[in-house]
């Protein structure tokens, strides 16, 4: 964040997927919403979303334009979140098959893990946010089947953590720019404006 501003910039990877509801949420939260396709676009930012969609096509287009180091960087020390196939890519490691990622969130994630019947469902439940039961938007989700000691479990979905968070890092396997409810991306901005504020970040 620059001086004269207290609206924190977070980057909305744009590769595919829907990135402009994830950039309708970050504004109607304060945020300055800006769409990444390019490396050098990271520059400046004060977090970044990776949207869902397909992470085998994110990671071709990220291999295609040289910019999987570059993110692997960013995500490395600022703040992130990463939603459904965005948590795959940020996962320690993936199965199903198994697949590069950016290895930022402590967690194994399994792809596709809720079969091909009923792979898309939307659950109401209570998380660990305050207001009461969230509503989430599953299709074809992964699952994280595994996460290390310093990931905080904020949903589950049978007993399966859905939406967590490790530092600056949030991952959730749900959809949660398809909710009216916009407490997770409200999350995400107050944990990128505590960060903006301190200046040497690392996670
Ligand atoms: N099935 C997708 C994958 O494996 C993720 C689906 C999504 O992001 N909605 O990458």
């Amino acid at each position: 964040m620059t001086e004269a501003s207290t609206r924190p910039r977070i980057g909305v990877l744009a590769i595919q997927g829907d990135y402009a509801a994830h950039a309708e949420a970050l504004a109607a939260h304060g945020a300055e919403p800006v769409e990444v396709r390019k490396p050098e676009e990271l520059a400046g930012l004060d977090g970044l979303i990776l949207p869902g969609g397909e992470s085998t096509t994110m990671l071709k287009f990220l291999a295609k334009h040289h910019f999987f180091e570059a993110l692997k960087e960013y995500c490395n020390h600022h703040p992130v979140f990463g939603t459904c196939a965005g948590a795959i890519l940020l996962a320690r490691e993936v199965r199903n098959p198994a697949q590069l990622s950016l290895g930022v969130l402590d967690a194994v994630v399994e792809r596709n893990a809720y079969g091909r019947q009923i792979d898309s469902a939307i659950l109401t439940a209570p998380t660990e946010l305050a207001g009461g039961p969230l509503e989430m938007v599953f299709i074809r989700a992964p699952r994280i089947v595994e996460v290390g000691a310093e990931v905080r479990v904020l949903a589950q979905r049978d007993g399966f953590p859905v939406l967590v968070r490790q530092g600056n890092v949030m991952a959730a396997t749900f959809h949660p720019e398809l909710s009216a409810d916009r407490r997770v991306h409200r999350l995400f901005v107050e944990l990128v404006t505590a960060a903006a504020s301190k200046p040497h970040l690392e996670h």
